[in-house]
């Protein structure tokens, strides 16, 4: 089987140099993480170009290797949290953040919603030949709704882009948490945007970068 350590390192040298993330935990999740087997097989030579890959033929893609690291970075993540994701996708990035979160048997989890039947089974798969679908778990729905069963969270992460912040993921955000969403219209670009919720009923917002992501499904979504 092919080593893709040259190609991962020569990613992040790019990042450190252009300043994309600062977090160190953020590589090393990245390089221990194989995308390789988060993508279809046909597309494995590809798996260190830093742009999106279609996921089958859902439409659907994964972010480039790069999104994915800043997503990490605007995330603060640290062992122990509890993370919400929407958009399971591939189950990437889910593992990214659980190799982070879920390090050395630290007790953080990863709960990630996907909407798309065929992809909720694509995810399962990807994270058991990876290794983390002990840290991972891929629930089949609308991820506008959340996951109540284990609210609340420390962070989630929307990895589609709506106009609004869906009302029922801010309640299941913890106090003092963060959610982090590309807000805007689908179609060209958004503002990757991020909540802290300081009390029962209020967020501070904050702008982070332009994006362009695919639309957020389901009843909060477009
Ligand atoms: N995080 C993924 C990429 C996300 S692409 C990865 O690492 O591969 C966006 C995903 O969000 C798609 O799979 C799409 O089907 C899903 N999606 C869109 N609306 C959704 C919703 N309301 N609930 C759950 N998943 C949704």
């Amino acid at each position: 089987m092919k080593d893709f350590r040259a190609e991962k390192e020569r990613l992040i040298d790019k990042y450190r140099r252009s300043g994309y993330a600062k977090d160190e935990k953020a590589f090393k999740a990245f390089m221990q993480v194989p995308r390789e087997k988060f993508i279809p097989e046909r597309l494995e030579s590809s798996a260190y170009l830093d742009h999106p890959l279609p996921l089958m033929s859902t439409g659907q893609t994964i972010s480039a290797p790069h999104m994915t690291i800043m997503i990490l970075d605007y995330l603060e993540l640290k062992p122990g949290l509890k993370i919400l994701e929407i958009g399971a996708g591939s189950g990437y990035q889910a593992a990214l953040i659980a190799a982070i979160v879920a390090d050395n048997d630290a007790p953080g989890h990863v709960f990630s919603i996907e909407i798309v039947p065929e992809l909720v089974d694509f995810a399962r798969n990807n994270l058991l030949k990876a290794n983390y679908s002990q840290a991972v778990t891929v629930i089949k729905g609308d991820g506008t709704l959340g996951y109540e069963d284990e609210a609340p969270y420390d962070r989630i992460i929307i990895t589609a882009a709506g106009p609004i912040v869906p009302p029922p993921l801010i309640k299941q955000l913890r106090i003092s948490g963060t959610l982090v969403m590309p807000l805007g219209r689908p179609g060209l670009w958004q503002q990757m945007t991020r909540f802290r919720k300081i009390n029962e009923t209020e967020t501070v917002k904050e702008s982070l970068s332009s994006v362009a992501f695919v639309p957020l499904r389901g009843k909060h979504g477009v």
